[in-house]
């Protein structure tokens, strides 16, 4: 079982999305990414123009001892997409440490590990296993168009209850076709639907690591 993986980059901020928004987090993100959305906002974890020079691999007790300096409320896995690598020893060595593990995830691959929450955010481009649908403890639509929450209902239906969230895609998270699309779903539809938000965004929250890497 590999016990190193390749890291982008780790820091230390808070969540800046969905109901654990504003909780001070340790940020893991794996390198590596199939699904290619064409916004991604994690480019430089797997385009080609944007390839860091160098991949670090790290263990996974290293890995858990940097979460354990940081002392978060708990630390989240994402990527690129996380679920290509067989996270069980980082989630084995989390949890050795009392750490809660949160997961950011497309869906689409099997999960290999132990979570204490899973975001699951489906990707048009590469849709969620039906394995993984009902282990969404949490559901975040990114809304790139307005037909797009209704598109994803149709295409990954959520497991009843889980919170929608309905995020505006960062690009285009000003336009009105887009928030109103957000608003009116929200309005009309009430729970699970709410309307989200990248609150780390405008914060600059992970910038303040000098571990971070800037957005590509
Ligand atoms: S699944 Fe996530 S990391 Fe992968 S391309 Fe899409 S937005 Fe980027």
């Amino acid at each position: 079982m590999p016990r190193q993986l390749p890291i982008h980059e780790r820091f230390h901020s808070f969540q800046g999305e969905c109901c654990h928004a504003g909780r001070a987090a340790f940020f893991i993100r794996t390198y590596g990414c199939p699904v290619h959305c064409p916004w991604c906002d994690s480019a430089g974890t797997w385009h080609p123009d944007h390839k860091p020079q160098a991949i670090n691999r790290i263990e996974a007790l290293a890995l858990a001892e940097e979460a354990a300096v940081a002392r978060p409320a708990f630390v989240v896995i994402t990527g690129g997409e996380p679920t290509i690598h067989d996270l069980t020893p980082l989630t084995e060595a989390l949890h050795a440490i009392d750490l809660p593990v949160h997961l950011e995830t497309s869906g689409a691959f099997p999960i290999r590990g132990q979570f204490d929450w899973i975001t699951l955010s489906p990707k048009r481009w590469k849709l969620p296993l039906e394995q993984n649908l009902s282990r969404a403890d949490e559901f975040k639509i990114i809304v790139d168009a307005p037909g797009a929450i209704d598109e994803y209902l149709a295409a990954c239906p959520p497991p009843p209850g889980v919170p929608i969230w309905l995020h505006p895609e960062w690009n285009i998270s000003t336009d009105p076709a887009i928030l109103d699309a957000i608003t009116a779903r929200v309005k009309t539809s009430g729970d699970p639907f709410r309307a989200g938000w990248q609150l780390h965004k405008p914060y600059a929250a992970d910038a303040l690591d000098p571990r971070s890497v800037p957005e590509k």
